[in-house]
């Protein structure tokens, strides 16, 4: 790690956590330094970062929009080198330059770029979820190999690491009963059952609680982002799914908990903000200001708690049993899941239709041990292609 000003790399640069994440970097220029953003398709936003951030190297996914990035970059005196392509982004998060990686890319589409962070040894901070779903194995070995640390920013997780001891060599040596993973219960917790057949896209995506990207929101709203997150939580912590205990909190105060033998339960607090996990990590060890207020308990009032109902969440019970089953189940589960959520966004399925194509896609692939990202992209690539031919049937 480099002493001194750490250069970071801020892999979807444009999007709700890349924002928050320079929206804290740019509170500490003493201590950080923006080495280069990327982003899809966004290239005016991205125009803008680099002209306030500077980078070294800015990298737009869509190879057409490079001469427009470069234009718009050059009448504003910026001299930001633009690139773009998937080595494109694997350089930038691997340069020998860069401290630390922002993996805050949604989707499949974030993995290799991630594992390129962690394979050279990189500081990661890991939005992307579904990296760890499906390679999981893959990606701690990668991470034990390189001498990477990883750190976790899905609220929950990194509340998880918080209430944990710096140092541990297992769960069990460490004390530890049970993880309670709480999730808010998205907009949908009491809207009759019955409703969720006409949900609009933008009625998923009205969060109550957290702003956050649409692929996301709609994960919220089905609780597959939960699912998504016990895998994720295995992975992280080491554990298997029946040390997970998942637990409705709709305030979304309490960030997540960890049980002890001795009956103690530790939990993190705090507005949802998901610039406290950002600067908590950035900064690790040291705490430095993240913009968040401070924890209003008295207007807060109250944390209410129920059990999570699997019945009006069948993707939470998918990705549940995904888990269980281990191999290739999750990586499927999540290519299922991402075909299906881009269908119900643009209007072509129905909100109710997600689980039914997640689980269809899973009854007809067999699963099998992913040795090799070779094997963990063959059955994302399989499940992407039967879950889009039962949205055409449906249609
Ligand atoms: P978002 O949709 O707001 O932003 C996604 C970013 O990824 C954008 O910068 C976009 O340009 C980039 N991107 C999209 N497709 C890409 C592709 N094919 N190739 C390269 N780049 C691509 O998403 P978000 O809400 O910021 O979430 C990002 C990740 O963080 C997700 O994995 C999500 O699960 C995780 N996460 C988000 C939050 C949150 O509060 N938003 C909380 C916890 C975890
Ligand atoms: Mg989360």
């Amino acid at each position: 790690m480099g002493q001194g000003i750490q250069q970071i790399t801020v892999l979807g640069a444009t999007g709700s956590i890349g924002v928050s994440t320079l929206d804290v970097l740019a509170r500490h220029p003493e201590r950080y330094c923006v080495y280069a953003l990327t982003a899809h398709s966004r290239w005016e936003l991205l125009a803008e970062q680099c002209v306030q951030h500077r980078p070294r190297f800015a990298v737009i996914g869509d190879e057409k929009l490079v001469s427009k990035l470069n234009a718009e970059l050059a009448k504003q005196g910026c001299d930001t080198e633009v690139c773009s392509g998937l080595e494109a982004l694997e350089q930038v998060s691997a340069a020998s330059e860069v401290d630390t990686v922002m993996a805050a890319i949604v989707g499949a589409a974030g993995l290799l770029p991630t594992l390129a962070a962690a394979k050279a040894g990189k500081k990661v901070l890991l939005a992307n979820k579904e990296a760890l779903v499906m390679a999981g194995g893959l990606f701690m070995s990668a991470v034990a190999q390189s001498g990477a640390t990883l750190l976790p920013i899905d609220s929950e997780h990194n509340a998880i690491f918080q209430c944990l001891p710096e140092r541990y060599e297992s769960l069990d040596q460490a004390g530890v009963r049970k993880i309670l993973l709480t999730a808010s219960g998205g907009p949908f917790r009491q809207t009759p059952l019955e409703q969720l057949k006409t949900v609009t896209p933008d009625q998923a995506c009205a969060h109550p609680n957290w702003s956050m990207g649409r692929k996301i929101s709609v994960d919220s709203a089905s609780m597959m982002n939960k699912g998504l997150e016990l895998v994720e939580a295995c992975w992280l912590f080491n554990c298997t799914p029946n040390l997970i205990d998942i637990v409705i909190h709709p305030q979304s105060v309490i960030h997540s908990m960890v049980q002890y033998r001795d009956g103690s339960v530790l939990a993190q607090l705090g507005n949802p903000d998901m610039r406290t996990p950002i600067a908590h990590a950035l900064a690790w060890p040291e705490r430095i200001d993240s913009g968040v207020a401070s924890l209003d308990l008295i207007a807060t009032a109250r944390l209410d708690f129920e059990a999570p109902d699997l019945e009006r969440f069948p993707c939470l019970r998918l990705a549940i049993e995904a888990a269980a089953a281990g191999q290739t189940a999750p990586a499927v589960l999540n290519a299922a899941n991402e075909v299906a959520v881009e269908a119900f966004l643009a209007e072509r399925i129905r909100f109710d239709q997600i689980p039914h194509i997640i689980e269809s896609t899973l009854g007809s692939l067999a699963l099998t041990e992913p040795v090799s990202l070779d094997v963990v992209q063959d059955a994302d690539q399989q499940a992407r292609m039967l879950a889009a031919q039962q949205i055409k049937k449906s249609e």
